[in-house]
């Protein structure tokens, strides 16, 4: 501890230093410098980098979110937020058009969007198994129970151009940034907080720790950081992937579907129509047991055909014939596991000058901008706006999770 700044008129450079301008840590910032909040914001890397959770150019965005039926309100502010940051930052962050859920009736996909669908009390339409079959022709060797769930409000957001768009707009909103800067230590101090970092040490009233998959490195809770690439696949035919083909973003609309024999895959289709295109990208549940732990500063960046992507490319072989199995395109990424599943969000050991901010469990880019408003509401003393027990930091890990009761081990999706 300490104390030797405390007598001074003012002892901090900020209300809230947020630590990590990742995903979360970018919507946080904003929502601070919007409530003119002195806020300063470091990264250890530039704005929209490659190194952690939050590149690849695309994240599904879903409401009916069958992680956690609290995910519901959390995702529809997110909404109403991403539309907001891209009306006033000039370009589109979020692209609803709706998802598909597939799989068989009782499968963790379908079974577990329904009862989310249910708790949450949002909208969704079930397909029925004729009529699913007959709207998504480029699906091959549906299971004779298959059935699909149709989230209206899923879609597409924007990693970097999300995570660029919230520090630009904090930065014209007042908020200090500084970037390619390694923090090294956070200390709690009398009333607040110490954070050194390239060489200075600021300190403040309180600390956003939005680390990602770094977190483990400053805070004491059991996060595992894994590794999980991103993948791109092409059509057999060129014309499939163009505006109008079979895998076109707008007849392949964002899925995440459980084949007969248990693999679950999602991903979305291509879109070609403007400066950002992309290819059809297809990507394995984490249950079907390809990716290993890893530690964030160390994590294997090389992609490896047999190990990283032979049991996909066997899957979309069976799942999409009309697509070339062998990834066009694949480039390294991490999730941030908590032992549950879900989000870790709030003060650690009940530190009020604290407020974490990990475990995305690869489900967390589409909430950023709503989970940036929960960490400025804690960082301010406001009330949350919903409900964020279910991801309290000291919460039990008691070995069961909602997740498990629907038979359902983490999406990245
Ligand atoms: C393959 C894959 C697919 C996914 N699909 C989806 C999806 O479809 N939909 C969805 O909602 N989510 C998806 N996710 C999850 C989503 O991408 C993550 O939830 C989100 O990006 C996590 O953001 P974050 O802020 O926790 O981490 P990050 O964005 O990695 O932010 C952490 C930041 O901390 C910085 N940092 C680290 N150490 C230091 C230090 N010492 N000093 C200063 N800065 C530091 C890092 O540089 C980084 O910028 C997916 C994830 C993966 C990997």
């Amino acid at each position: 501890m300490n104390d030797a700044t405390a007598s001074s008129p003012d002892p901090f450079d900020a209300d809230v230093i947020v630590v990590g301008l990742g995903a979360w840590g970018a919507q946080a910032l904003w929502r601070l410098a919007e409530r003119g909040r002195r806020v300063i914001g470091i990264e250890r890397f530039g704005i929209g980098h490659g190194m952690g959770s939050t590149h690849g150019a695309t994240r599904l965005f879903r409401i009916a979110c069958m992680e956690h039926p609290g995910l519901a309100p959390i995702a529809t502010r997110a909404r109403d937020l991403w539309y907001d940051l891209g009306e006033r930052t000039g370009q589109t962050l979020l692209r609803q058009t709706g998802g598909i859920m597939i799989g068989p009736r009782d499968g963790h996909v379908v079974a577990g969007t329904l009862r989310a669908v249910e708790e949450a009390g949002v909208e969704a339409t079930v397909l029925e198994h004729d009529e699913l079959v007959a709207r998504f022709p480029q699906y091959a060797g549906f299971g004779a129970d298959d059935i699909g769930v149709w989230d209206p409000a899923a879609g597409i957001s924007y990693p970097e151009k999300g995570v660029r768009a919230a520090v630009d707009l904090a930065r014209s909103l007042g908020a200090e940034v500084l970037t390619d800067t390694r923090v090294t230590a956070i200390d709690p101090i009398s009333g607040g907080v110490e954070v050194t970092a390239g060489g200075r040490v600021l300190r403040a009233a309180r600390v956003v720790v939005a680390l990602g998959a770094w977190t483990p490195q400053f805070v004491d809770h059991p996060l595992v950081a894994r590794r999980t690439p991103l993948f791109w696949f092409e059509g057999d035919e060129a014309e499939a992937t163009a505006p109008g083909g079979d895998f076109d973003l707008a007849a392949f609309p964002v899925f995440i579907r459980q084949l007969p024999d248990g693999t679950t895959l999602w991903g979305h289709g291509a879109d070609r129509t403007d400066g950002d295109g992309y290819a059809v990208k297809i990507g394995l549940e984490d249950s079907n047991g390809a990716f290993e732990d890893t530690e964030a500063d160390t994590v294997d960046r090389y992609i490896h055909p047999s190990s990283d992507y032979g049991m996909l490319s066997a899957a979309v072989a069976r799942a999409f014939p009309g697509l070339d199995p062998t990834p066009a395109k694949a480039i390294p990424c991490m999730v941030t596991n908590s032992p549950d599943r879900q989000f870790v969000i709030g003060h650690p050991a009940g530190d009020p000058r604290i407020v974490v901010a990990g475990g995305d469990s690869g489900h967390g880019f589409k909430h950023a901008p709503a989970i940036g408003e929960l960490l400025a509401q804690l960082a301010t003393d406001e009330q949350p706006f919903t409900d964020i027990e279910f991801m309290n930091p000291d919460r039990d890990y008691d070995g069961t999770s909602w997740l498990d009761e629907t038979e359902h081990v983490a999406v990245a999706s």
